[in-house]
């Protein structure tokens, strides 16, 4: 609840003209149009206001670091409100079914997050835990059966699945009213001829972010780096969709430095541990690291790090996602948001504004 409350203070200063760098949630500099700086502590209970210099040493502007986690503190805020008022208006509570085969151990994780998440919002969450061994026709007929069951709005299948059941076959299972992740065939389509679909999470959180650091993204040149059909290709649409020029990159591309170079808005989803370095960026520019990797340290441990060299991106860019804490907390929000709007379309019920649009 403090960090909430935190999160309004800072977004009301934000809209009132400030300009907020943000450094792993202890320590938040907010610079003003009218006074140099102004720098806040987070402190429970009490904020401390203090006057420092604008520029870092090298005189130029600082970049700011997009705060995925207190953007998603403040969206699944939203879809609360949201779920309370669908319990309470049209007695709908929404309901996310999961499924997860087998016991691969970071995907454990995410299922017990997105089952923690979706309770948090007050919706209900149904958890499938099948073997290793499970058969594609048995899967098969548990996506069926949560298909035709009237009190689930939302079916995730955990990705990747078990060699002997073909994803493809099982995503295109999911009903498509009910493909909150919005990999089915049909809401690719959808998305990719700008019609009303289930966007899929990731993508749509990298947008969220964008939208909220630029506003309009219309006429910016946008670089994404992978082609993949869960991020690469559908945040390509999203952001065409939001009227940029965009170019998609792969392992083939020639001179890709040049060509991130050109980047407005650059997008690494590549899973290459610090692949986009420094020169690779644009003055100025905003890097989106979808990347999740994991790397031993020196001293035999290991960490996360994203796809972008990120200490070497905050020199020269004007905005930039960490790893951890930047694309990551958004994936579970738009889940619940997808599963919130898939809910209200299969009552015909109107979505609430507050999650409505991006
Ligand atoms: P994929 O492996 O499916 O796709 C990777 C893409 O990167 C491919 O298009 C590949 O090109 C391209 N690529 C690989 N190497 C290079 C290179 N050297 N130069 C240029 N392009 C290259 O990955 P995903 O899209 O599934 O995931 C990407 C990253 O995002 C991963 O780190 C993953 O963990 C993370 N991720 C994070 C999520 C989140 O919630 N934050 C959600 C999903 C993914 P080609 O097609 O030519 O092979």
């Amino acid at each position: 609840m403090e960090e909430l409350n935190s999160y309004r203070i800072i977004r009301s200063l934000a809209r009132s003209g400030f300009e907020i760098f943000h450094e792993k949630g202890k320590m938040l500099l907010i610079f003003s149009k009218y006074f140099s700086v102004v720098h806040v502590w987070l402190i429970p209970n009490r904020y401390n206001i203090g006057i420092v210099n604008r520029t870092q040493s090298s005189g130029r502007k600082m970049t700011t670091v997009i705060d995925g986690k207190a953007f998603a503190v403040g969206l699944r805020k939203k879809i609360g409100d949201s779920v309370s008022s669908l319990i309470n208006e049209h007695n709908i509570k929404p309901a996310l079914a999961v499924v997860l085969v087998g016991e691969d151990p970071a995907s454990q994780v995410y299922v017990r997050n997105k089952g923690k998440q979706t309770l948090e919002a007050g919706m209900d969450s149904i958890e499938h835990k099948l073997p290793v061994d499970t058969s594609e026709e048995d899967l098969l007929s548990l996506v069926d059966q949560l298909n035709n069951d009237p009190k689930i709005n939302g079916i995730l299948v955990q990705l990747p699945l078990p060699k002997q059941i073909d994803e493809s076959r099982v995503i295109n299972t999911i009903s498509v009213e009910k493909d909150v992740d919005g990999f089915h065939i049909e809401n690719v389509g959808k998305l990719s001829i700008g019609e009303e679909s289930l966007v899929p999470c990731t993508p749509a959180g990298c947008i969220m972010l964008l939208k909220d650091h630029l506003g309009s993204l219309s006429g910016k040149n946008a670089v994404v780096v992978g082609r993949s059909n869960i991020v690469g290709k559908p945040v390509s649409m999203l952001l065409l969709k939001e009227s940029c020029t965009v170019t998609i990159t792969h392992s083939r591309t020639q001179d890709l430095p040049s060509v991130c170079r050109e980047a407005d808005i650059l997008i690494a989803a590549v899973g290459v541990p610090e692949m986009i370095k420094g020169e690779w960026v644009k003055p100025g520019a905003v890097v989106i690291d979808v990347g999740i990797n994991r790397v031993s340290t020196d001293e035999g441990k290991t960490k996360l790090v994203g796809d972008v060299d990120f200490k070497a991106a905050m020199e020269v860019a004007g905005a930039a996602t960490p790893v951890p804490g930047g694309v990551g907390p958004m994936t579970i929000a738009c889940l619940l948001r997808n599963t919130v709007i898939a809910a209200c379309r299969q009552h015909n019920v109107e979505i609430p504004e507050a999650i409505k649009s991006f």
